[in-house]
């Protein structure tokens, strides 16, 4: 037994391959390599050779480099794709807040006043502009606009829910467990499938906060169904004086192609509710934000609960937000990625297609084909796109581009680049890509 074989640590981290490696990381993966083959060697077995060691080495620390984020193409055809980082910022909306978030401001300080300013002021008043609501705030994500507004409102009672809406959005954003969360009691009215007014109505008691409406953002009930529509559970609200809350999931703003738009509300369509709460980085196409729009006087009751400060958003949520508020208020629409997606032409990808082809050594087949805008919206509704199919077998070809950084997608048992969710700027790299892996193969 000769432990002296044992490579130096530092012979291993000075290796050409490790250049530009994360050294610390490195060198922890690296002593516990050391570590197991010193056991080997006092055992009496071999040690791996040195190259064999190295690239075990390298494998690790790839498998941890993975893990942190990368930019990757989203060829899956889900432009709003959970797994994939949601919505994606235009490079204009980012270079447009960066100057903000590299630099100190104003985010709590009154310019006008030399005085203490609110973070909330501005975006509160773009947010209500664009909307058409009285007043706005900003919170985390809209797991925390439920929370938040759950708890100023109805903590201690009761909040009535239809049985039909008590979702789970993935990554277990679960209604029942927000809500006991938040110190209201879920009170569920109606069936499965079918809830009246009148099972809202039979359910006021003295306890009774508010009436609660949840978009079914990740799944539909069809057949044999009745809801009720939110402008009758305001009415009911108001005539016996309860706050009535809708949580939109999702939520968009304008007009959406394809017919998508009937299935998923447009915002400013609920002016009227006292209170309504979306995501930022759904189909609103902005950063990670919990969006709540509603009457003033309920907004400034939000903005005095406690819990806000635990909520509350950093300049780089709201330097961003404020740039894609704007975008939309001055009808910059294609600096909106989510939006101009999912609203591309068909032709606009055919001829992506067909570009992407004439720059291929070995052109790949043109598809039809049907996506989902994903992202817990518009559930079980398609709409048409356009994929390059890649010959061969799926399940390899999956792992071989998923290697190179292109998520695609398997159907029929045929690996896809579904272009629907290609950005203008993968392009370019999608092309290199295609044409190395397939003349490797
Ligand atoms: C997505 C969703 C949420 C959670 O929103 P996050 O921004 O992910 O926290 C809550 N309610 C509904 C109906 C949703 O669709």
């Amino acid at each position: 037994m000769s432990l002296n074989k044992l490579p130096q640590v530092d012979k291993i981290l000075n290796l050409e391959c490790f250049k530009t490696a994360i050294k610390p990381i490195l060198a922890n993966i690296v002593r516990d390599e050391l570590e197991k083959q010193r056991e080997l060697l006092k055992q009496g077995k071999d040690m791996l050779e040195f190259d064999k060691l190295t690239q075990l080495i390298l494998q690790k620390y790839e498998n941890f480099i993975n893990k942190g984020l990368k930019r990757l193409i989203n060829a899956t055809g889900v432009v709003m794709h959970t797994n994939l980082a949601r919505s994606v910022i235009d490079e204009q909306i980012l270079s447009r807040a960066k100057d903000v978030i590299t630099s100190y401001s104003n985010l709590e300080y009154n310019l006008n006043s030399g005085q203490r300013g609110n973070r909330y002021d501005y975006i509160g008043s773009l947010l209500s502009s664009l909307f058409g609501f009285e007043d706005a705030l900003v919170v985390n994500n809209n797991a925390s606009a439920v929370f938040l507004i759950l708890n100023t409102f109805a903590k201690g009672g009761e909040t009535i829910v239809s049985r039909g809406e008590l979702v789970e959005i993935g990554g277990s954003f679960r209604v029942p467990d927000v809500m006991s969360a938040s110190g209201s009691i879920l009170k569920e009215v109606g069936t499965t499938n079918k809830t009246h007014l009148y099972d809202y109505e039979n359910a006021i008691n003295e306890s009774t906060k508010m009436l609660l409406k949840v978009h079914r953002s990740n799944f539909d009930i069809v057949g044999f169904t009745r809801s009720v529509d939110i402008s009758e559970i305001s009415k009911l609200a108001k005539d016996r004086n309860l706050i009535e809350y809708y949580d939109l999931g999702s939520g968009y703003v304008g007009e959406l192609n394809y017919n998508l738009g009937k299935d998923e509300p447009s915002i400013a369509k609920f002016s009227k509710v006292s209170l309504v709460s979306f995501s930022g980085d759904k189909l609103f196409g902005s950063v990670q934000a919990g969006i709540i729009l509603g009457k003033r006087e309920l907004i400034v009751k939000l903005r005095k609960n406690a819990l806000l400060r635990m909520l509350r958003v950093d300049k780089v949520t709201l330097a961003i937000l404020s740039e894609s508020v704007k975008a939309y208020l001055n009808k910059e629409f294609e600096l909106i990625t989510t939006i101009k997606h999912i609203n591309k032409e068909l032709s606009s990808l055919e001829n992506l297609a067909n570009l992407i082809n004439q720059n291929l050594k070995t052109p790949l087949e043109i598809v039809k084909t049907n996506t989902f805008v994903g992202g817990g919206s518009l559930p079980n509704k398609t709409y048409p796109s356009i994929a390059l199919k890649v010959a061969g077998e799926a399940i390899l070809n999956e792992s071989i581009y998923r290697a190179e950084g292109i998520i695609g997608r398997i159907e029929n048992e045929a690996f896809l680049l579904d272009l629907r969710s290609i950005l203008d700027k993968d392009v370019k790299e999608l092309i290199e890509k295609i044409n190395k892996i397939e003349s490797a193969k």
